[in-house]
């Protein structure tokens, strides 16, 4: 493809972002949605049974991990391919491997903070089953009549009668099982967390770090073929939708591998993220990330 002008090119692979950002509606995060319903619901349903044949535990990070990962792969491949489809980055083997590592590498970021998600969902409703007294036919009927995304914790707050005090045999094997994955049973506090603003979230990460990727690409390819650096340095763009948080952002513009030092206006939490919503980064609890509209653009030499 060739450009007249340096504005002209710029100005092409801006309106090809924006043409990104609006397709990446695709349906990986309702599946994982779905997913983590489905494991819950499991886990209730089954709850009173004392014998299971299944040796493995179907609630594990790695089982869960699993059952994740191809999804963001395939999710991920498709993303990079039409990003790829409109960049400087020429097909060659090499370029072919290192998409390869890239999509890798974002599937296995998406699926972590996934896992962690679902992970604390069913630490949650283990923990709603354990103290109270849940009405486990009342929850079969409902997931059966309310539409398959419904959040569990409303299903679930509607199934309880009352709080009961834990058996103390059934008090020692969750302890045990507690301990055995790391984690403090006693004490500590389990708050169901929602995907769908996470999912939001990620959709937002993985556009912003695949564009920094296939430009770092660009930086690789230009390197090997003896040509300067394409990608110099990047911009951080205020969303005006966001009120308060990063107005102060608005216009930085650092080196293409440096990170921006991002302070939350409200809370004046300071964050190094490679780009906005950089949740890998994340060092406040999602103080920088979560909700924040914010982009950035690169910057052509
Ligand atoms: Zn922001």
């Amino acid at each position: 493809m060739r450009f007249n002008s340096k504005f002209e090119y710029k100005n092409y692979l801006g309106n090809q972002r924006i043409a990104i950002i609006q397709k990446a509606h695709h349906k990986t995060h309702t599946l994982i949605q779905f997913i983590n319903n489905e494991l819950i619901d499991k886990k209730i349903i089954e709850w009173n049974n004392e014998y299971t044949s299944d040796i493995r535990d179907p609630y594990s990070e790695d089982n869960i991990r699993k059952l994740l990962i191809n999804y963001n792969i395939k999710a991920s491949d498709a993303d990079l391919r039409r990003i790829l489809k409109h960049s400087l980055v020429t097909r060659s083997l090499t370029s072919e491997a290192e998409a390869l590592k890239v999509i890798r590498n974002v599937s296995e970021d998406l699926t972590r903070l996934e896992v962690e998600r679902i992970v604390k969902n069913l630490d949650y409703a283990e923990n709603v089953l354990a103290n109270a007294d849940v009405q486990i036919n009342k929850y079969k009927s409902l997931i059966e009549k309310l539409p398959r995304h419904t959040s569990r914790k409303e299903i679930l707050e509607k199934c309880i009668t009352e709080d009961k005090p834990l058996p103390s045999n059934r008090r020692q094997a969750l302890l045990e099982r507690a301990l055995e994955r790391g984690s403090n049973y006693k004490g500590r506090q389990y708050t169901y967390k929602e995907l769908n603003q996470l999912s939001r979230d990620l959709e937002r990460y993985k556009t912003h770090r695949l564009d920094y990727e296939t430009a770092r690409l660009e930086n690789i390819q230009a390197d090997r073929e003896g040509y300067g650096v394409i990608n110099e340095e990047k911009s951080w763009i205020w969303s005006t939708l966001e009120k308060t948080r990063h107005q102060g952002m608005d216009g930085e513009t650092v080196p293409f591998t440096a990170k921006f030092e991002v302070v939350n206006e409200v809370t004046g939490d300071v964050d190094y993220l490679l780009f906005p919503g950089d949740v890998t980064n994340d060092h406040n609890n999602c103080s920088n990330i979560c909700n924040c509209g914010c982009t950035y653009e690169i910057i052509k030499a």
